[in-house]
């Protein structure tokens, strides 16, 4: 069969226009009849390894607080970790944070709209840099993300593994050469959209695809075996133990917090005294009681929290920041801790009813 780009390019850009979700970034400003840079900025580093219902409500919020990219760029580091509290890999935070600074000193205040300009900016690779140059700026860029990977492989019935390098090459190759002039931004955004919502991973819907008579895959039948499966590794576990270690001071009860290390996983954000679960416990610390234990999945890790609640023994010293629980609504921390901060929330009022 052969593959007619104009002939694709209007079935699919024919579809979106009838179907695509009405995304909040996706609103277009009149004088460009495009979206706002600043909000494509922010909604592709949000998206980075993250759904769009769970991006929603965190881009919102951060419009509320940070509406410009300047504010964005006046912005504290710990303000912007903490309203992504939540969203996980930090590092887009912080990077987002410095591309914002870096607009502002680099760029006149603009998200750039070369792709060389937008490569300079922290946090920003060939597909973010891809994807705001022609969604925001109209530009005839490619992109390739895991959903414009997947309706590559199937529309050209390409077999090898896209994690591949050559095959890399050859799908970005592609991309390059189906991204129009004209509606640049919507194509890409089409071929996003399609993967997401109709050349799904599993059971791709061929029967209501705008572009099945241009796949290869669907001819062959074999769309359900491309791309090939990923070998999956087993992920390494992490045992943790986290101390909820307290003190009594004037009536309040007081909770020792740490800051992690500024590089690293959730760095610079906040955290209930953490130390690896060898088995021995803190020296320092008694034990009063156990409070339960957290699971925690990144992608190439798992993590296993044991939360306890300890006190200092007597002259212990222990380095830490001293807050009482509500105080500590004010520090990111890393979400295993948001939920451990729930369970002493709880042993703490059933302490109360117990004593009252
Ligand atoms: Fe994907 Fe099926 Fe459409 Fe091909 S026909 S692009 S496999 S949904």
């Amino acid at each position: 069969m052969s593959f007619s780009i104009p002939a694709f390019r209007s079935d699919l850009l024919r579809w979106f226009d009838a179907n695509a979700r009405d995304l909040p970034w996706r609103a277009v400003l009149p004088a460009t009849g495009r979206p706002d840079p600043y909000h494509v900025l922010l909604s592709e580093f949000m998206l980075q390894q993250t759904q769009v219902a769970t991006v929603i409500p965190y881009f919102f919020r951060f419009l509320e607080l940070f509406p410009t990219l300047s504010a964005l760029a006046d912005a504290d580091e710990q303000a912007v970790l903490r309203l992504w509290q939540g969203l996980g890999y930090y590092s887009r935070a912080r990077n987002l944070l410095r591309a914002a600074k870096r607009c502002r000193e680099h760029f006149g205040g603009r998200v750039p709209a070369t792709i060389e300009q937008l490569l300079e900016l922290p946090g920003v690779g060939r597909y973010t840099a891809g994807a705001i140059a022609s969604i925001a700026h109209g530009v005839a860029a490619p992109i390739v993300d895991g959903n414009v990977v997947r309706v590559l492989c199937r529309l050209d019935s390409i077999r090898s593994d896209p994690r591949e390098k050559t095959t890399i090459d050859q799908l970005w190759a592609r991309a390059a050469a189906i991204v129009p002039k004209k509606r640049p931004g919507d194509l890409n955004s089409a071929m996003m959209e399609l993967g997401a919502t109709v050349c799904v991973p599993k059971n791709p819907q061929c029967l209501i695809c705008p572009v099945a008579r241009h796949c290869a895959a669907r001819a062959a039948g074999i769309e359900q075996t491309i791309p090939p499966a990923k070998q999956s590794k087993p992920t390494p576990l992490e045992a943790r133990t986290i101390y909820c270690v307290y003190r009594n001071r004037d009536k309040t009860v007081e909770f020792a917090f740490e800051q992690r290390p500024s590089t690293g996983r959730w760095a610079g954000m906040w955290q209930f005294i953490t130390r690896p679960d060898d088995g021995q416990n803190e020296p320092q610390l008694e034990i009063e009681t156990e409070l339960g234990t957290i699971a925690h999945q990144l992608t190439h890790r798992s993590y296993r929290f044991k939360v306890v609640v300890a006190r200092l023994h007597h002259r212990a010293k222990l380095n830490a920041t001293w807050l009482a629980l509500e105080a500590s609504l004010d520090l990111p921390l890393p979400k295993p801790h948001v939920t451990t901060r729930g369970m002493v929330h709880a042993w703490l009022e059933a302490r109360r009813g117990r004593e009252s």
